[in-house]
């Protein structure tokens, strides 16, 4: 039974990459019929930033990557949020510090920097771990005697409990994406499990929880490889069942070297965030896939081809088909970089694969604020007519304006090609041909047309050309009897009168 999570600290917007670890955790829980669960790790009160918790859901559901767990969602093992949870941490440091596995310190960060600068003089690096813990210039429950322990945390002296790294063992680790991964433990820190403000730090916090929740994979971004040494250390202390790993690659700067930051976007023209975001502090605002008119589904079809690819030529995959398809040994080990030009390319390929009627919906308030009143189902012709040269809805309005209203100018080397003597005279003449068509279908105004001018004998371009540019101003545009009929009779006829003035 796969239980996955997705563990964001709600420090700001969630960025691409973690929605995209979002996604993979929920490909891959939705490819196994498992459980996708969202879990708040809140513990880290100074970098916490009070509305990134909604943020985080909004985007989820816009992205439509919902959970099965989560905060106020079938609470079977929550809360689902750290900073409620606070209780349950201690509870567990304590037994770490009971089986021999952790050990309160009391050194303070002043005798730490001196220590590291001690260190560096001698061009050592300075770790905390069985080198020196017991060396009797560090501070701890390993060299004091239990009751200085108690005396000193009685008297409300700030401590920190550490993990006790094991000594010169050598930890083999599995990883699903990068295969065995071997670490000699004294290269480790004895990192900080526990505060005296009564706080778990992330690693307690987290690997309690996955345990507690039952988590079977732990699916994350490649930043916290480093840290899974300690973790699968600290299931072995527990003795607890060590859940599988997969750290999935960064994604990359589109140009230049290193990972995509959260700052990028801003600077180089492009959203890295699924929702604008406003910034309470500061008031600024950051660009999002969305407002800048991404489809969702468009959006995540590109965001799943970060990092994991099908291994053939196909790329468009609705969300069925990427759970269908995804696994692991697809997921790159090296980091995928941004594309902006592929992300507009999936908006494209969406584009046309969009419902006429839903992609009017979505042009219909443009039109409203225009003050345009035409029926909904004219519109929905327009749509489906000037789609295909689309690919964001806001561009609707550019490339349709001349299906509601009369050109105000007329381009002029499209003028100097078409509009040639005698060019005048013969709209002129247009006029009256069609004012007498009835069936003012595409189809038929085209027949009757040409059979006016197979009449006259006149040159086909001769006519159609001007009568092209009577309508939109410019040689462009789909087919132009479409765009006739769409325009209808009397604006036609409208139209060639103010070209010919
Ligand atoms: N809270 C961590 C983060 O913000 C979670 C890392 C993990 O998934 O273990 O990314």
């Amino acid at each position: 039974n796969v239980r996955v999570r997705f563990a964001p600290s709600p420090t700001g917007p969630l960025h691409i990459g973690g929605v995209r670890t979002a996604l993979y955790n929920y490909l891959f829980a939705k490819k196994h019929n498992g459980t996708f669960i969202l879990r708040i790790e809140d513990t880290d009160q100074t970098r916490y930033v009070p509305n990134a918790e909604q943020y985080i859901i909004d985007a989820l559901k816009w992205c439509n990557i919902p959970f099965d767990e989560g905060p106020n969602t079938n609470e079977k093992f929550g809360p689902y949020r750290q900073s409620e949870r606070k209780e349950i941490y201690k509870k567990y440091a304590d037994i770490l510090l009971e089986k021999g596995h952790a050990y309160y310190a009391f050194d303070t960060p002043e005798e730490l920097t001196a220590q590291r600068d001690f260190n560096a003089s001698k061009g050592k690096m300075f770790i905390y771990n069985w080198q020196n813990r017991e060396d009797g210039k560090l501070v701890n429950s390993l060299v004091l005697s239990e009751e200085e322990v108690q005396k000193k945390i009685n008297a409300g002296d700030k401590y920190v409990i550490r993990f006790k790294n094991p000594q010169s063992e050598i930890l083999y680790m599995e990883d699903e994406i990068r295969g065995r991964i071997t670490i000699k433990t004294n290269t480790l820190d004895d990192k900080v499990l526990f505060k005296s403000d009564g706080m778990p730090t992330y690693h307690l916090a987290n690997i309690v929880d996955d345990h507690l929740m039952e988590i079977t994979h732990v699916i994350r971004g490649e930043e916290w490889l480093p840290s899974m040494p300690l973790h699968v250390l600290l299931y072995k202390a527990f003795d607890w069942e060590i859940p599988k790993f997969a750290h999935l690659p960064l994604i990359l700067k589109p140009v230049g070297r290193g990972k995509l930051s959260k700052r990028d976007g801003d600077k180089l023209g492009f959203p890295v965030f699924p929702l604008a975001y406003t910034n309470e502090e500061t008031g600024e605002v950051s660009r999002g896939f969305k407002e800048d008119g991404y489809f969702a589904d468009a959006f995540i079809n590109m965001l799943a081809f970060l990092g994991w690819n099908p291994g053939t030529t196909e790329e468009i995959f609705t969300i069925d088909r990427l759970i269908e398809k995804f696994d692991f040994e697809r997921v790159n080990k090296a980091g995928a970089k941004f594309d902006l030009d592929k992300t507009k390319w999936f908006q494209q390929q969406y584009m046309q694969t969009k419902d006429d009627e839903k992609l009017t919906d979505l042009f219909m308030p443009t039109l409203e604020k225009k003050g345009i009143n035409m029926d909904k189902k004219d519109v929905q012709k327009i749509v489906a007519s000037i789609k295909e040269r689309a690919v964001f809805v806001d561009e609707f309005w550019e490339l349709a304006s001349y299906f509601f209203e009369t050109p105000q100018e007329y381009d002029a080397k499209a003028v100097k090609k078409s509009w040639k003597e005698g060019t005048s005279d013969l709209m002129k003449e247009l006029i009256p041909v069609v004012s007498n068509i009835e069936d003012f279908s595409s189809k038929n105004t085209e027949k009757e047309i040409k059979e006016w001018l197979s009449e006259k004998e006149i040159g086909y371009s001769k006519v159609m050309q001007p009568l092209r540019l009577c309508l939109v101003g410019k040689l462009a545009g789909p087919h132009l009897f479409d765009i006739i009929y769409l325009v209808g009779k009397e604006e036609t006829i409208k139209r060639i009168h103010n070209a010919i003035e």
